[in-house]
Formats: structure tokens, sequence, C-alpha cells
């Protein structure tokens, strides 16, 4: 069963949209599995201090290693991977995705505050991942993100394996526009090739749409799409 274990210091978050609908079912099923570790419980003194200001002077607080280790060495099991949800991390992509649904449990430590004392990455040996360049309040929601991805790729969890094939960034194109009922809707009518039933020509205009939408909005990906077309 896939785990995600969550070290945070805001339990009460999870599994928050982690339990909707397919997800939710799926949790319930045990088809995949959340366990949220509050960092605090590992706090030693009486105030439950975490977090202390950094060496060197400079704003905000940082989660101290001694505790952060403590929680981390008494809860994960040898051999499995853990990540922390920083801004300076590799960027989070489809691809990593998919690589993160492959493992057994995955460890995501939450940062707050101004993040965490370098050396719990040094001594731990935790990999860093980013969501964006832009930066979170705390890495909680940055861990929903990446556990919601991973999800939709376990088998069993959501089960239509032709959608997810189909989505953007599958086959590094973005997706072509759908369209449903009613056929004409404020005087706009479907592309007439979706009505036609004619199979063939209907994957030809979807992947036409596909590569026109990705050179339009994304000339990153659609010069990495030309690269693989050519070998
Ligand atoms: N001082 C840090 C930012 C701390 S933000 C820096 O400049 O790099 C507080 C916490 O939010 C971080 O510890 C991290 O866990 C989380 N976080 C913020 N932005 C994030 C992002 N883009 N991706 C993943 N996690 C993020």
């Amino acid at each position: 069963m896939w785990t995600a274990r969550v070290f945070t210091l805001y339990p009460e978050i999870f599994p928050g949209p982690l339990n909707k609908g397919l997800y939710g079912r799926a949790l319930g099923k045990k088809t995949w599995n959340l366990e949220v570790v509050n960092i605090r419980d590992s706090a030693e003194d009486k105030h439950k201090t975490v977090d202390d200001t950094p060496f060197g002077g400079g704003s905000g607080m940082l989660l101290k290693p001694d505790i952060l280790g403590k929680s981390i060495d008494s809860n994960i099991k040898k051999g499995e991977k853990i990540f922390y949800l920083s801004p300076r991390g590799k960027k989070f992509d489809q691809k990593l995705a998919k690589e993160l649904s492959k493992e057994k449990t995955i460890n995501l430590i939450c940062g707050h505050f101004e993040g965490v004392d370098e050396r719990i990455l040094e001594t731990r040996n935790i990999e860093e991942i980013s969501i964006g360049d832009y930066i979170l309040s705390g890495g909680e929601t940055a861990s929903i993100v990446l556990i919601d991805s991973i999800l939709r790729l376990l088998p069993n969890v959501i089960g239509n394996e032709i959608s997810k094939n189909d989505e953007s960034f599958e086959n590094g194109l973005l997706e072509y526009p759908q369209y449903t009922k009613p056929q004409i809707w404020e005087k706009k009518s479907v592309p007439e090739v979706l009505l036609s039933g004619d199979h063939a020509k209907i994957k030809d205009w979807r992947l036409s749409q596909s590569k026109d939408i990705t050179r339009r909005r994304r000339p990153d990906l659609w010069n990495e799409h030309l690269k693989k077309e050519k070998k």
C-alpha cells in the first residue's frame, strides 16, 4: 500500500482535501495510507518548543534539528526516502510524481517559519522538493499538492487508465479543448469533427490542437517536444 507520512506542526490540516471523493474512498478502503506525525510531540521542554532563532541573526525562527531529528528517527523505517518541501528544492513535475508513486512510502517534512536547521537535511539525507517559484507559509499545502498528483497515478485509485494517459504533460503536450452537452450553447457549437464519429480524424484533430496550444502557451514544453520528435 502506497503510504505518505507527513511531518507537520499542524496535523489538523490533514487529510483535508485528500479525503474527498475518490481519494477519500480509496483512503477508507486502504488503497493508500496517510500517516500524520506531529513534530511537536517530540519536543522535550514543558513549553513544547520546536523552533529557535537563527545563529548569525536575521528574522524568523527555524525548526530545531534535535526535535525534528527525534521526530524523524522515531517514525521512519530504514531505507525510506525523506523529502523536505522547500522553495530551494528540485521543481516538482509529473515525472517526479510518477517516480514517487513507485516508492512504497514517502516521508514529507513540512517546514514552517523560516524553515529548518540545515544540518537535519545533511544528516538524514533529505532531498528538497519545491512546488514552484513562490513562497508559502508552510509545507502543508505543498505536501497536499504532491500527494494529490501522486494518488492519481496509483492503480485502483482513479481507475480510468485511458483518461490519465490523455492528460496534459503525459505526452509532453498540453491537453486539447474538450466539450460536453449541450451541443449548442450561447450560440456556440462544438467543433464539427467531434460529432463526425470518425475516430481517426478526431484523434488527429486533438493532437493538432494539443500541439497548437503547447506551441503558443508553453514554448519550453514545445521545444522539448520537438527535440523528442527528432530522435
Ligand atoms: N526561508 C525559506 C522559506 C520558508 S517558507 C526560504 O527562503 O527558502 C516556510 C515553509 O514553507 C518552508 O519551510 C517550506 O516547507 C514551505 N514552502 C514554502 N514555499 C514552498 C515551495 N515553493 N515549495 C515547497 N514548500 C514550500
